[in-house]
Formats: structure tokens, C-alpha cells, sequence
């Protein structure tokens, strides 16, 4: 890549959230390795984002290529409609047999945003099934779960595009989210505003979506288990249904497989994404009981309404499907473990910094909190010449990298972290 490749890019290339005058930089990656992403120039950078919460097993790893290319040479893609695969089922056989219980009926679609369309799609057939006309979706402030339309429904109202599509989204619930923080004292006071939304407005509440345990983009704030244990119990007694989107959480982040264990609980729609093939390709799923899913296929429709054309494609079940034995197989409560005290141990001092608000760390995850909302573009350039690739946004300066880095690794991170704090 040359200067004329990266002035065609700011032209006519759109970015995530960036606008088309005005473009930050956008960094050239030509290659990257294990935990490293690689620059035209040779240039290493150490990764600390994961792509997103994605490569959890670093990049190009022979494992995850094998299995790419042995499916490549079968078949790339074939349609799902009537047709089935051993890519499809050897991953949906992982899937069933790691999810919490009793949930065994997937979907799988193509991406995160869309794998929480099917969710709620799924919730809203469930009721017209049950001959309930019950649209309205209950959610937490703070709370993100994708881009599209039924998705940014669900995201927070201030912190996101509502502001921008008002009057086109479905006007959801919102509740406001859980204070105590993972490791504080649990306060049962968090409830009440759930509690009271409740016993006021259940009847026309068709499900709760949330993150569980760590809500990502709307500000990763990590809550205490015991709000989650008590949001399910909550569903119970009123019978809605409960969506745990693990899109970010799932495949170890937060130190269990599905944060959703860090409170002993099983959702009855469950969306994953992001981790699912390593990073390799886009894939999600949509994981549901057998009890919504055959109302669901007994309801009026007879089917579940959703059908993407590239449903189940093989290249991306198999990658994933290789990712997950590769994840299992390996001591990855020990490595994720090992990460947490880690950066515990070199965050944490943090707090005491004149500008830091909050730090917080549970997991694979490590956040900084500022008091004032950082100049993403000016702090990236920084890390980018440290030689470490981390992108904040707002107010947030966080790592979530992957499982493979190493100690020295995540200290120069670290190190960076605390050197662009000034
Ligand atoms: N839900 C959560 C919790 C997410 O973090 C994301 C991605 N940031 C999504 C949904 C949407 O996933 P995707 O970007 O793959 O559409």
C-alpha cells in the first residue's frame, strides 16, 4: 500500500462511524501474525482490541487457516434452504453440547446485528404465537446490541442513533441499568427500577434483552451477577422471555465461557457473534429452548421467518468450528485468569491519575475510564508510534486482546495505556 492507496481510502472508502469529509486516519495493515498486526513499512503493532472482541486466538493461525482451506477445497458456499452440511452440524453439535442449558435450536446468521434481529423476531412470533400481541421489548440503559434497525430499537437512547432515526424505531422500554459495580457489595436496590417497570407495564412486554455481566459499547460497565440472577428470576415470574446477547461476552472474555454463568443463569434466546470463528469471518447465531422454538413453528406462520442467503456458509461454520475445539482445548481459564491479574495488577495503580475516572477490569477485559471524553485520533497516532494498536472511543480507553499475548506483551499495552494518560 502507497500514499496514493491511503488518500483513494480517505476519498471514497467509508470506515466505522467515521465521516466521509472529515476522516481520521485510517492505519494501513498489510499482514498480521499472532498477536500482531503488520504495516507496510514492517512496522509491528500489538494488539489489544482483538479486532473487536474477535481474534481471541490471534491472527493467521495454522490451525484456523487449515480448516479454512481444507473446506475451501469442498465447497465455500452452498445455499442452506433445504440443503444441510457437516460444517453446519459439526459446529452446531459444539454449540448445543457448551451453551448453557436448555437451549438447543440455532440459527445461524451472518452477523452480530443481525443474529439480535432473528432474537427479537424470534420473541415477537413467540407471542403471536401464544395469540398475545405483546411488541414492546424491555431493555437497560446503556445497553448496545448492533447497528440495524431492530437492534439500535433495543441500544441506549441517549448514547446512541435514536436521536438520529427518531420516529422510525419502535419505542422500546428502558430501564435504568445496574449500579453495583461486578465486585461491589450487591445492593438489591439496583432491581427496583426494573421491578417497577414491571409491575406496571409486563403485560405488553415481550422479552428483556441485555448484555450479560459487561455492557460493551455503551460504555463498558461491568455489573454485579447478582442483577443478571435477578432479572432472570424477574422474567420468571412475570413468563417473558429473557435475550442474553453474549455477542462481545461469549468463548471466555469475562473469564467464563458465557458470562451468563458468572450468575447461574440460562437465557431462553441467546445471541453470539464476534469470537465465534476466531475472528476468521462473520458469523453469528441465535440459540434458542425447544419450548419457544416449536411455539414458534406452531404459531399461525408454521415457521420461523427469517432466511439469509448466506445462512450456515461453510467456510465460516468450519473456521468457527475449529476456533471452538481449539478454545476448549486449550487452558483457556488459566490464560484468561492469568490475563485478568495481570492487568489488574498494572491498571489498577491507574486510578490514583488526576484524569482517570474509574478502572475496571474483569476477564480478557481492561478499561480505563476518563473524567473527559478523549481525542480518539490524537491518542491512537500515540499508541501507533509505541507500537501498539488500541482504539478508544468517548471517554474509554480499553483492551480486551487476545488470549495468546503474552505478559511481555500485554506490559508494553499496559505501559501505553498509562503513557498516553499523560
Ligand atoms: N451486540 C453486542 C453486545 C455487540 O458488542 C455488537 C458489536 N459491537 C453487536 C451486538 C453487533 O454485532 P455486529 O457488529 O457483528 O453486527
Amino acid at each position: 500500500m502507497n500514499n496514493a492507496d491511503i488518500t483513494f481510502d480517505a476519498k471514497h472508502i467509508w470506515h466505522p462511524y467515521t465521516s466521509m469529509s472529515q476522516p481520521i486516519p485510517a492505519y494501513p495493515i498489510v499482514e498480521a501474525q499472532g498477536v500482531e498486526l503488520v504495516m507496510p513499512d514492517g512496522k509491528r503493532l500489538i494488539d489489544g482490541m482483538s479486532s473487536w472482541w474477535a481474534a481471541i486466538h490471534g491472527y493467521n493461525h495454522p490451525e484456523l487457516n487449515q480448516a479454512v482451506t481444507t473446506q475451501l477445497s469442498k465447497m465455500s458456499h452452498v445455499m442452506f434452504g433445504g440443503i444441510t452440511h457437516p460444517p453446519a452440524v459439526n459446529l452446531c453439535k459444539q454449540l448445543v453440547t457448551i451453551t448453557p442449558e436448555p437451549l438447543e435450536c440455532i440459527f445461524l446468521a451472518d452477523s452480530g446485528s443481525v443474529a439480535v434481529e432473528v432474537a427479537l423476531k424470534m420473541a415477537l412470533q413467540y407471542w403471536q404465537a401464544k395469540g398475545e400481541k405483546r411488541q414492546r421489548i424491555l431493555t437497560l440503559r446503556h445497553g448496545y446490541h448492533g447497528d440495524t434497525f431492530g437492534a439500535m430499537a433495543v441500544c441506549d437512547p441517549d448514547n446512541s442513533m435514536h436521536g438520529l432515526y427518531k420516529g422510525y424505531l419502535p419505542p422500546h422500554v428502558f430501564v435504568e441499568a445496574p449500579q453495583c459495580g461486578f465486585n461491589d457489595e450487591w445492593n438489591p436496590a439496583d432491581l427496583h427500577p426494573l421491578e417497577a417497570q414491571l409491575a406496571e407495564n409486563s403485560h405488553e412486554i415481550a422479552a428483556i434483552i441485555l448484555e450479560p455481566i459487561v455492557q460493551g459499547a455503551g460504555g463498558m460497565r461491568i455489573y454485579h451477577p447478582a442483577y443478571l440472577k435477578g432479572v432472570r428470576d424477574l422474567c420468571d415470574h412475570y413468563g417473558l422471555l429473557l435475550i442474553a446477547d453474549e455477542i462481545a461476552t461469549g468463548f471466555g472474555r469475562t473469564g467464563k465461557l458465557f458470562a451468563c454463568q458468572h450468575a447461574n443463569i440460562s437465557p431462553d434466546i441467546m445471541c453470539i457473534g464476534k469470537a465465534l470463528t476466531g475472528g476468521y469471518m462473520t458469523l453469528s447465531a441465535t440459540l434458542t429452548t425447544r419450548h419457544v422454538a416449536e411455539t414458534i413453528s406452531n404459531g399461525e406462520a408454521g415457521c420461523f421467518m427469517h432466511g439469509p442467503t448466506f445462512m450456515g456458509n461453510p467456510l465460516a461454520c468450519a473456521v468457527a468450528d475449529a476456533s471452538l475445539s481449539l478454545l476448549l482445548n486449550s487452558p483457556w481459564q488459566q490464560t484468561i485468569a492469568n490475563i485478568e491479574l495481570q492487568l489488574k495488577a498494572e491498571l489498577m495503580p491507574l486510578r490514583s491519575h488526576p484524569s482517570v475516572a474509574d478502572i475496571r477490569v474483569l476477564g480478557a477485559i481492561g478499561v480505563i475510564e476518563m473524567k473527559q471524553p478523549v481525542d480518539t485520533a490524537a491518542l491512537q497516532k500515540v499508541f501507533v508510534e509505541n507500537g501498539v494498536w488500541v482504539r478508544p472511543f468517548g471517554k474509554l480507553i480499553y483492551v480486551m486482546p487476545p488470549y495468546i499475548i503474552t505478559p511481555e506483551q500485554l506490559s508494553k499495552v499496559t505501559n501505553t495505556m498509562a503513557k498516553v494518560l499523560g
